[in-house]
């Protein structure tokens, strides 16, 4: 990939990609250097300034909104439900990778900042890349979409384990570039500051520590491969996806300032960083007791690159992910709080739903409570809360579109638990309907 970059002749002035810092692809082959970029500007402006009326279309570039990270935070809050720590990290290092993006001029912000001393005018910043170590189902993905949702920035999900090293049957990094300029409507500039959340990283783990005759081609060559995108690259994108092909025609795309938050359960991890730190500080055997829900985290807390190194990832590919935030399992009551107060609930879906056909959906406190409780059960964390739903209002959504007369419908803890159906209260109660006997609880919706 970066071969074909080093032979590519700008169309304006031919110097070759060696000899410039950007190289830009148009349609047919043509290209041009950052240098003659610059230039064209120049004239256009200049021209413009002697005949302002020269071009009654150009519109101003809209500044980027620069959000503080208290005002991120604020936003995560509303949809995702615990993480503090993840919410907190992840607000800085978004507040800071847009920063950066202001200091290198790639956008404009709508804030003023100061202007920075001499000493101080060099300096570069480098990208934060993060890491997001979590159980499945505590909510890496949600807070990395939330995220994109609130920056108004392009965003793309890809599935490490459906990465291979080119040429081997899978999926070319490139692709989830290319995921990232489809979600950008094919707009490169914009795609150019969009946000990628590769999940499942813990899963391109190095398989073995010990050299192997074999190419381990889904392990460490897709982290060598993720590496130089991570870290920015002009990447050939081909339009159509796919596998690359020498006759195709390529959108070049430059991956330097795209925010990558990468994503993984990282099962047994705890274990490696206890080794590390020395069992008896905390008081177990960490090789054989399963750890709890709060030592476990505390421990996951002092991950270190090196126990990542020890996991399977390679030293260079940790260096390109300096941001950690690990993720709690969800409590209980954190579920109970999913399924009630998010700005999306599954309560508040479900209501809609029934609202939509006039009808008011309750649900008990116990009731909830039982269906977090199973959720816990089913040790997935908060993915499990909707097909728990799911199958509890399955029977009783079938029904209600050919009722009539319905006011109101009631989810117990007797219907969570299978052992009654709804209560369902009619407006005028038809002749046939038995009255359902009240079990007391409380309406928590
Ligand atoms: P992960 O990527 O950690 O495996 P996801 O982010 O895909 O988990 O979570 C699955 C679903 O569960 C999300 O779409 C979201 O609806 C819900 N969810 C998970 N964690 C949270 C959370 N902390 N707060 C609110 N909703 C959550």
């Amino acid at each position: 990939m970066s071969k074909s970059n080093r032979t590519s002749f700008c169309s304006f002035c031919k110097k070759s990609h060696d000899e410039v810092g950007r190289m830009i692809a148009g349609l047919e082959g043509a290209q041009i250097c950052d240098n003659c970029v610059a230039i064209c500007k120049t004239i256009i402006e200049r021209e413009n300034v002697d005949n302002p009326t020269v071009d009654p279309v150009a519109t101003p570039q809209t500044p980027f909104k620069l959000h503080k990270p208290s005002e991120i935070k604020q936003f995560l809050d509303q949809d995702i439900i615990g993480q503090e720590y993840a919410k907190r990290t992840l607000s800085v290092a978004v507040y800071n990778h847009y920063k950066r993006l202001l200091d290198e001029g790639f956008i404009e912000s709508d804030r003023n900042f100061s202007e920075v001393g001499e000493a101080l005018s060099e300096v570069e910043i480098e990208k934060s890349n993060i890491l997001l170590l979590g159980p499945t189902g505590s909510g890496k993905t949600h807070l990395a979409r939330t995220l994109a949702k609130f920056l108004d920035v392009p965003f793309a999900i890809a599935d490490a384990t459906t990465l291979t090293e080119a040429g081997y049957v899978g999926e070319d990094v490139e692709n989830i570039v290319l995921r990232l300029l489809q979600a950008a409507d094919y707009n490169v500039d914009r795609a150019m500051c969009g946000i990628i959340y590769v999940d499942e990283i813990d899963k391109i783990g190095r398989k073995t520590d010990n050299v192997s005759i074999t190419r381990d081609v889904s392990g460490e060559g897709v982290q060598q491969a993720l590496l130089k995108i991570l870290e920015g690259t002009v990447c050939n994108v081909p339009p159509q996806g796919g596998r690359k092909h020498p006759n195709q025609e390529y959108i070049q795309l430059n991956t330097a300032n795209i925010l990558f938050i990468c994503g993984g359960a990282f099962v047994d991890l705890e274990h490696i960083v206890s080794r590390r730190i020395g069992n008896q500080s905390i008081g177990f055997d960490s090789a054989e007791e399963p750890l709890s829900g709060p030592v476990k985290n505390n421990i996951l807390r002092k991950t270190e690159p090196e126990d990542l190194v020890h996991f399977g990832l390679i030293p260079e590919f940790i260096g390109r992910l300096p941001m950690v935030a690990v993720l709690d399992p969800l409590t209980q009551s954190d579920l109970e709080h999913i399924l009630l107060s998010t700005r999306n609930s599954l309560v508040k879906q479900f209501a809609k739903l029934f609202s939509m056909e006039g009808i008011k959906l309750h649900f008990s406190k116990s009731a909830i409570n039982a269906i977090a409780n199973k959720a816990i059960a089913l040790k997935t964390g908060a993915r499990a809360l909707r097909s728990i739903m799911e199958k509890i209002m399955l029977d009783i959504m079938y029904d209600i579109p050919s009722m009539e007369g319905i006011e109101e419908v009631h989810i117990s803890l007797s219907v969570v638990e299978g052992r009654s159906k709804p209560k369902i209260k009619y407006s005028k109660k038809p002749k046939s309907e038995k009255k359902p006997s009240s079990n007391g609880d409380q309406d928590a919706a």
